[in-house]
């Protein structure tokens, strides 16, 4: 695939001079080593790397504004970077200009127990969040499998397994602090649990993909660890089967925890890597959380719901060994696809539909994937109706390169035709621009570019991503 034109690229003066700026503040924390800017243009997706000029590891918040102010003045695009796992080509640096790696900024204060609360830094990655709340009793609930920074959790709206009971990063983000593109410092909302005072800028730049700011600091809402948890592995002899399981359990109003579905191709490919003695055949693993008893009441009245719907194979784990290797099924689901095929490359799409036409969703995505000849395991949150497809495939074969766009593209125009959206959980990028007006139409794509144009006037924060002035029909 070409690499994307780069429209109006940061004049080399403007930029000189902002690194000359900058220099003297950052000291070796300003890198223009080119395998640092190669590793900080690439995130997970097939979409070409596009490297910045330079790297800049911001320590605290007057750094940011700084640089901020900086890049303003000289007009040069900033791109705040976490752990560049996301897959649509948020961190490639379309237009060049200076990535911000927030990894520096990774404190956290100690949470408060009352109000279930803890402020951190935007380089906190998720996993070490939650070995830091362990003895406190609380967690973090927003699980993305890869263990992605909370800066870059909140910027493209990112759930997982969790989502169902405890909801996405639009639910757990109780006020942000976040230095605007000319270096202006807003928190965006108080700390009590509800306001009505004004718009709503926590959910304006939650999933902005540092388009309108740079989040600095995070007050997140956390839930307490659950005292016992049981899960289910039940495999379905068809997609329509397991699906329509999952569809009586979420309406049976059960609150179940977790509730995922790997399809027959991608069980296979796991039971091929990690050697777990899965059965073959479509699959739900299904989690409750809760007291003891409750637990093992919803338990029963699950796998007795399940038994209408024929399954091959019931397993139920209770200790945390067990659990942990049903849940590996799904942790390995990535690596197992890719190795499908050594050599080949992973695409991580996603979509997501009404619960209701899930069934519909799924099924047709395999018949473009056998039509297309395309390998692409199918697994999901599919209580939320959202669903991945990791595309396996050599890029350098035009054909199969080309079949992949078709596959991509089929998939993003039946979300928005089911009434559903190109991206449940992985958000725009620039990979999936081109769909964003058919999702929202023309005025729903002019009112984001009339609030981009508010906030980043000179559009220098991650330009290119989400939406671009050339998106736009011009205006009367
Ligand atoms: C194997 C695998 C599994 C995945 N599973 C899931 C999943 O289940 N659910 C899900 O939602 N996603 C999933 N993802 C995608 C990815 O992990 C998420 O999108 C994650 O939220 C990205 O976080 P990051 O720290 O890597 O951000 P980055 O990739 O570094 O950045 C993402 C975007 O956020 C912006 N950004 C980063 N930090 C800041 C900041 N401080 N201020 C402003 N903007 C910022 C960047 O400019 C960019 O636009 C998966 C990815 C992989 C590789």
């Amino acid at each position: 695939m070409d690499r994307p034109q780069a429209l109006e690229t940061a004049s080399r003066d403007a930029l000189a001079a902002a690194l000359g700026m900058l220099a003297p503040l950052l000291g070796e924390r300003l890198s223009t080593a080119m395998p640092v800017r190669d590793q900080h243009g690439q995130d997970a997706s097939y979409l070409p790397a596009v490297p910045p000029d330079a790297v800049a590891y911001p320590v605290d918040v007057d750094e940011v504004v700084f640089i901020l102010k900086t890049c303003h003045t000289h007009r040069v695009p900033v791109i705040p970077f976490g752990t560049g796992t996301s897959c649509e080509g948020h961190v490639a640096a379309l237009h060049g200009g200076i990535c911000l790696d927030m990894s520096r900024m990774n404190a956290i204060e100690p949470a408060s127990v009352a109000d279930m609360t803890c402020r951190v830094g935007p380089g906190v990655t998720r996993k070490t969040l939650n070995a830091w709340l362990r003895d406190s009793g609380l967690f973090f609930p927003v699980d993305p499998g890869a263990d992605a920074s909370i800066g870059g959790m909140i910027s493209t709206r990112a759930s997982g397994t969790n989502a169902v009971r405890y909801g996405t990063m639009a639910d757990h983000v109780v006020s942000l602090d976040v230095v605007l593109a000319d270096g202006t410092q807003v928190r965006t909302a108080s700390l009590a649990r509800k306001s009505a005072a004004g718009y709503n800028l926590n959910q304006l730049m939650i999933g902005a993909e540092g388009t309108l700011g740079v989040i600095v600091s995070a007050t997140l809402r956390l839930h307490p660890i659950p005292e016992a948890v049981e899960t289910a592995l039940i495999a379905f002899p068809s997609s329509a089967t397991a699906i329509d399981c999952a569809i009586a359990i979420m309406g049976s109003g059960l609150p179940v925890a977790r509730i995922e579905y790997l399809d027959d191709v991608q069980i296979r490919a796991v039971e091929s890597y990690s050697k777990l003695g899965l059965s073959a055949g479509d699959t739900l693993i299904v989690e409750c959380s809760g007291d003891p008893d409750t637990v093992s009441r919803q338990m029963a009245w699950i796998t007795e719901l399940a038994a209408d719907f024929a399954p091959r194979t019931v397993t139920t784990a209770q200790s945390l060994e067990d659990r942990n290797r049903i849940w590996q099924a799904r942790h390995d689901a990535w690596w197992a696809a890719i190795a499908l095929r050594p050599g080949a490359k992973g695409i991580p799409t996603d979509s997501c539909v009404p619960v209701s036409r899930l069934a519909e969703a799924v099924e047709a995505a395999r018949t473009d994937c056998a039509d297309l000849g395309l390998t692409a395991p199918i697994c999901g949150h599919v209580g939320d109706g959202n669903f991945h497809l990791c595309v396996v495939f050599d890029p350098d074969n035009d054909l199969e390169a080309r079949n992949v766009e078709t596959l991509l593209e089929r998939l993003s125009r039946r979300a928005i035709a089911l009434g559903g959206t190109i991206t449940g959980e992985h958000g725009i990028g620039y990979g999936k621009r081109s769909y964003l007006a058919e999702e929202h139409g023309i005025a729903g794509l002019r009112t984001m570019a009339a609030v981009k144009r508010a906030l980043d006037p000179r559009n220098i924060m991650n330009p290119g991503k989400i939406i671009a002035p050339g998106d736009l029909p011009p205006f009367d």
